[in-house]
């Protein structure tokens, strides 16, 4: 549209919306309601479910000014980046008033407490390309967490996305191509700001540092500028005040155990599929603040792979399982903090309110009396490092408590959030208005006595102010110097000089002490922010504290073991128990189950049974006690031992990806290409009915050959379950392979679940038996059985052998087929 056909007011809207990137939703004030006009009226419409409506050629629709924040809450849940166009002065006839941007709130920038998850990180993300490395950046800006790490391929760095899952992500609009695909959702930002001299001086400007290698950034390129970039979006896109970004750390992804993106969903870590949250982490979190609840989500997403680190974190847990008035004294008290690491970002980007500051007085006035619990742990070195970076702050407790009245409001610019004696000016005032309100009371009775009209009344409303009210009755009684101002049906309102001049008064100071108590409201949080680095690091170690605190909790309640953990490669578990479904079987007791892998002989696991027996779940319930293990966690075990692990990979069930377009059998092909691409003696592995996805023979073959590469190349610990029966034949011609079942007993030609795992292949497969519990119609069993028998009888070659086993070149050699005992094992060579 051509500038000149347009309305000035609809000049004013281009202007702002030409400041803005392309695909952010601007909201734009009009009287009482939020407009969009063109296409973002059109997507809005569709995402609040609102009326599309025309004017002229535009399409728009509106939401009430009243209510915009539930719409806009709902805009940024569906992803949206908001922009919010105020009027800033009041509309006076025949001149356009003057609007401004005055907020822009995107997924990862949100503040607003009602829209973010206490227990969850808020996440916005930059990626970097530099020469092949890619540079990864994210910061929570609700918490001040600020972190960046480098990452040589893309499949390191997808895992990594995958765990932290931002909620917004920049990448420079200079990228040629998607870094991550098409449908990454990325933001191209301006690339300028990605370039290692721009990113530099960025950080080294906010951060106020000669050199970023403080930081340890030494020899950082890309990562660098995907923290230049964040931070020039935040301060310059967003308009956000970013002095709550006080530490930048660098992490090296290697530190942690890799658990990716599909192994992640498979075990079910911090989310879970059902309805019912059957995940890893709500069976463990016990944390009593949201900043502990918060960080164990982070610490499941990043297990430890060194010995040290972890088993100071079992020291605590064991101090505390120790001493259970200690566990029993610190839960209560951390169950009295609030999220200081939210409140303090909250006041620190200028937001917040005397709520807020309630919250932090009560949270800090709780602190001496932690550290005087923790102090009953001294003798651990972690516990007693917690205790140190617990900071006290009486002073500013006292100043808070002596400021704050006991239940201040949500607003700021109202007034009532100071008590009276706290500041002298305010107190003037609040007399002056008191003083003339008392007068105001006494009135009624002076002027019916004056008057002798028994029901004159002295009332006030909004609009009209103070004024004096007289019947219809009475009104040959009204005084000379009675001012008429209104007729009601019952009678006539009426004003007197004097009156208005007390109601001034009142009004006046009325204004003046709101407009008192923001000013020190403001200087108040300048107050707290002076305390700004320490808050953030008392707040940090609250969390650790309340995560190893509830480590213990849940150790307690279930009765858990603390692994020996070491570097070997053995993993050792002595009746292991499944951690989410241990909790919640109800009635029926879980059966805990062994499992003794090696890395040598015991390095392959081929699991066996029927379907429904629990093969599915004792293989996770191994990977889940492993990766328990590697955060520091005591496990649902008699005992255990665990040589830690690097990753762990998992190909778990039937998983359809629709959404990304691939069939079920592309996709399981996939997770299988990258373990035996990426596995490792370190890792453990961890497969369930590879193969499914295609007919019989197809899959059987596949699983075979994929076994067998396990165990020649990475040798990594594997549990394999199946229900191809034929792969326990594996055990026959490799010397790691073990086989094992799940045993079900047959009573009756009906099939019981025994939930044990033993030594030995399953020898059949129990799928009949599973359909008639199922409830299949009898006269198919019997035929299906029919069916087996035929089948059963081709199964082994001319000598008796299975015919699976044998390669192009052994199938010219006889052999004799053996089954092999728990101890001896066939000689390689014998094949
Ligand atoms: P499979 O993979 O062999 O088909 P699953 O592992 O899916 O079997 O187990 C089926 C069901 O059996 C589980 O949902 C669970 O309710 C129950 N189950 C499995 N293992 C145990 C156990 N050790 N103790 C008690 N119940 C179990
Ligand atoms: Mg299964």
């Amino acid at each position: 549209m051509a500038t000149e056909t347009l309305t000035p007011m609809m000049q004013q809207y281009q202007g702002v919306r030409r400041t803005l990137p392309p695909d952010t939703l601007l909201l734009f004030r009009l009287g009482d309601f939020y407009e969009m006009f063109f296409e973002d009226a059109k997507e809005a419409a569709g995402i609040l479910n609102v009326a599309l409506t025309r004017r002229g050629a535009v399409p728009m629709c509106g939401v009430p000014y009243h209510a915009a924040e539930g719409y806009i809450a709902r805009l940024v849940k569906a992803g949206k980046r908001v922009a919010i166009c105020d009027q800033v002065e009041e509309a006076r006839p025949g001149k356009i008033v003057r609007r401004e941007l005055t907020q822009v709130i995107s997924p990862g920038t949100i503040s607003d407490l009602n829209l973010l998850d206490s227990k969850k990180n808020n996440f916005l993300a930059a990626l970097c390309r530099q020469k092949g490395r890619f540079g990864f950046a994210y910061v929570d800006t609700s918490t001040g967490e600020f972190r960046l790490a480098e990452f040589e391929g893309r499949g390191a760095l997808e895992d990594e996305l995958a765990r932290v899952c931002p909620a917004e992500l920049l990448v420079s609009d200079q990228e040629a191509e998607p870094l991550l695909g098409p449908e990454d959702g990325a933001l191209p930002c301006d690339g300028y700001t990605f370039l290692p001299d721009q990113a530099e001086y960025t950080l080294k400007e906010h951060f106020k540092v000669q050199s970023l290698d403080g930081f340890g950034c030494a020899g950082f390129g890309p990562a660098v500028g995907a923290a230049g970039a964040i931070l020039h979006y935040l301060k310059h896109q967003m308009r956000r005040s970013v002095e709550h970004l006080t530490r930048l750390s660098v992490y090296h992804h290697h530190t942690y155990m890799t658990v990716d993106a599909a192994s992640q969903a498979n075990l079910e870590l911090v989310a879970s599929r059902g309805a019912r949250d059957m995940s890893l982490l709500n069976a463990l979190d016990k944390t009593v603040t949201p900043m502990g609840g918060r960080l164990l989500r982070q610490w499941l997403l990043h297990p430890l792979r060194e010995v040290a680190p972890l088993v100071e974190r079992q020291e605590v847990v064991a101090t505390l399982l120790e001493d259970i008035s200690l566990l029993d004294g610190l839960r209560e008290a951390l169950r009295q903090i609030r999220d200081v690491e939210r409140t303090v970002g909250r006041l620190s980007q200028a937001g917040g309110n005397g709520r807020d500051v309630l919250a932090l007085r009560n949270s800090i006035e709780q602190l001496p009396a932690l550290r005087a619990q923790l102090a009953g742990a001294g003798h651990v070195a972690l516990a007693a490092r917690l205790r140190e970076e617990v900071g006290e702050f009486p002073e500013l407790a006292q100043e808070l408590a002596r400021a704050l009245v006991d239940e201040p409001p949500l607003a700021i610019k109202e007034g009532g959030i100071f008590r009276d004696g706290y500041n002298a000016d305010l107190d003037a005032l609040r007399n002056a208005c008191h003083e003339g309100k008392e007068w105001i009371a006494q009135l009624q009775a002076r002027e019916i006595e004056a008057t002798g009209i028994k029901s004159l009344k002295v009332r006030f409303t909004s609009v009209f102010g103070y004024f004096i009210e007289i019947t219809k009755a009475n009104l040959a009684s009204v005084p000379e110097h009675y001012i008429r101002k209104q007729t009601t049906v019952n009678g006539e309102r009426f004003i007197t000089p004097e009156l208005k001049e007390m109601e001034g008064k009142i009004l006046g100071a009325n204004e003046r002490s709101q407009a008192l108590e923001y000013e020190l409201f403001g200087i108040l949080r300048e107050r707290v922010l002076d305390h700004l680095a320490t808050l953030q690091q008392t707040a940090a170690a609250v969390a650790a504290l309340d995560v190893l605190v509830s480590l213990a909790e849940t150790a307690r309640l279930y009765g858990y073991c603390r692994p020996q953990l070491n570097e070997g490669l053995r993993l050792s578990i002595r009746d292991g128990r499944h951690p989410v479904l241990d909790q919640n079987l109800g009635e029926e007791k879980f059966v805990p189950n062994d499992v003794e892998l090696d890395g040598g002989s015991h390095r392959l696991h081929i699991i066996t049974g029927p379907n429904m027996a629990g093969k599915s779940t004792f293989i996770r319930q191994v990977a889940l006690i492993v990766l328990m293990a590697q955060i520091g966690s005591y496990v649902p075990a008699a005992s255990a031992e665990v040589g830690l692990v690097d990753r762990i990979f998992t190909r778990v069930g039937a998983n359809d990806d629709l959404s990304r377009g691939q069939s079920t059998f592309m996709v399981e092909m996939n997770e299988t290409a990258n373990i035996l691409n990426n596995a490792t003696e370190r890792s453990l592995v961890i497969l369930d009915e590879i193969g499914r996805g295609t007919s019989t023979f197809d899959g059987l073959s596949i699983a075979w050959s994929v076994a067998e590469f396990l165990h020649d190349g990475p040798k990594a610990r594997t549990l394999f379950a199946t229900h191809y029966h034929e792969l326990t034949e594996l055990a026959m011609t490799r010397p790691g392979v073990c086989n094992f079942n799940v045993a079900v007993r047959e009573w009756n030609d009906q099939i019981i679940f025994l939930r044990k795992i033993v030594e030995g292949g399953a020898d059949k497969s129990y799928g009949i038996q599973v359909a008639r519990l199922a409830g299949l119609p009898a006269s198919v069993i019997a035929r299906a059985k029919e069916i087996l028998s035929n089948l059963e009888q081709s199964e082994l070659n001319a000598e008796g052998r299975p015919q699976l086993a044998e390669t192009a070149a052994s199938a010219a050699t006889p052999r004799r087929r053996e089954k092999k005992g728990p101890d001896e094992r066939p000689q390689l060579s014998l094949f």
